[in-house]
C-alpha cells in the first residue's frame, strides 16, 4: 500500500492580529520542530504573509495563502495573482474553500481556473471540496462532492497531479463543532480517491494527498487520521493555537 506523507493545514481565515500571528507562527515552529513526517502548512491572512515567512524562515513549515486570482496581472482591484504570492514565500493555496463558495460566491468554474493558475505558477493547490447540510440530507453529498471534484480537476493533467492536495470538508462541520463521524468521512474520501483513479489512474490516486476539514482538533483527530483514505487535516478554528494544532500534527505523525 502507498505510503502518503500527512499533510496538515492551518487556515487562519481572517483573524488573528499581526503580532498573534508572529506569535503563533513562532510556536508552531518550536512545536512541530523538524517535522520529516508530516507536512504542515499555515495559511495567514495576505497582509501578513511576508512577516510570517520571516517567522517561518528555514523551518520545515510551509506558508499558504488562502486564495489566488487565476489572471497573471492587471486590472482585477483587490484581487493577488500566484506570481505574487510566490514572490512572498507562498508555496501552496487553498482554491475553492466552502467560504468562497458560499459567501463570496465562487462557482466550479471559477475555481478549475484558479487550480490551473496555481499549478501553473508551480504551488501546490489544495482544492477544498464539500457538501451543505442541506444537500447532505437530501442523500447528494457523493454527486456534490465528485461534481466539485470533477470541475476542479477540469485543467488539470497527469503530469500536474502530484501539485494536487484534497480537502474534503463538509460546509456543515465547517466551524460548527460537528464533524463528520471517521466512518461517513472515509466513505467520502474513498470515493474521491476512486474518482481520481477512474479520471486518471489507480497510481495517481493512491499518491494524492485528501485531507479531512471540518471541526478537527486534539480530540478527535486521531480517529480520523486512522481511517485509510485521510491523510491529514485543514483545520481551521483549532490552528489558532499552536498547542492544538501541534496537537493534531503529533496525532497526524503518529498515524
Ligand atoms: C476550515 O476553515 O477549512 C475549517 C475546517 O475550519 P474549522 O476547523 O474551524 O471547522
Amino acid at each position: 500500500m502507498t505510503q502518503r506523507t500527512p499533510i496538515i493545514g492551518g487556515n487562519w481565515k481572517m483573524n488573528i492580529d499581526l503580532e498573534s500571528g508572529m506569535n503563533l507562527a513562532g510556536c508552531v515552529v518550536d512545536g512541530v520542530e523538524n517535522c520529516e513526517s508530516c507536512d504542515v502548512v499555515v495559511y495567514p491572512p495576505f497582509p501578513f504573509l511576508q512577516a510570517i515567512e520571516s517567522v517561518i524562515g528555514s523551518s520545515s513549515i510551509s506558508l499558504g495563502a488562502q486564495n489566488l486570482w487565476h489572471e497573471e496581472s492587471g486590472a482585477f482591484t483587490g484581487e493577488v495573482s500566484g506570481s505574487m504570492l510566490k514572490e512572498v514565500g507562498v508555496t501552496s493555496v487553498l482554491v475553492g474553500h466552502s467560504e468562497r463558495r458560499h459567501i463570496l460566491g465562487e462557482s466550479n468554474e471559477l475555481i478549475s481556473k484558479k487550480v490551473k493558475a496555481g499549478i501553473e505558477e508551480g504551488l501546490q493547490v489544495v482544492l477544498c471540496v464539500g457538501e451543505t447540510l442541506e444537500e447532505r440530507e437530501a442523500g447528494e453529498t457523493l454527486l456534490i462532492v465528485l461534481a466539485q471534484l470533477e470541475a476542479g480537476l477540469s485543467h488539470v493533467d497527469s503530469s500536474r497531479m502530484g501539485a494536487i492536495v484534497i480537502a474534503y470538508e463538509p460546509v456543515w462541520a465547517i466551524g460548527t463543532g460537528k464533524t463528520a463521524t471517521p466512518e461517513d468521512a472515509q466513505t467520502v474520501h474513498a470515493a474521491i480517491r476512486s474518482s481520481i483513479t477512474t479520471g486518471y489512474d489507480s497510481n495517481i490516486s493512491e499518491q494524492t494527498r485528501i485531507q479531512y476539514g471540518g471541526s478537527v482538533k486534539p480530540e478527535n483527530a486521531t480517529d480520523l487520521f486512522a481511517c485509510e483514505d485521510i491523510d491529514g487535516a485543514l483545520v481551521g478554528g483549532a490552528s489558532l493555537s499552536a498547542d492544538s494544532f501541534t496537537a493534531i500534527v503529533t496525532a497526524a505523525r503518529n498515524s
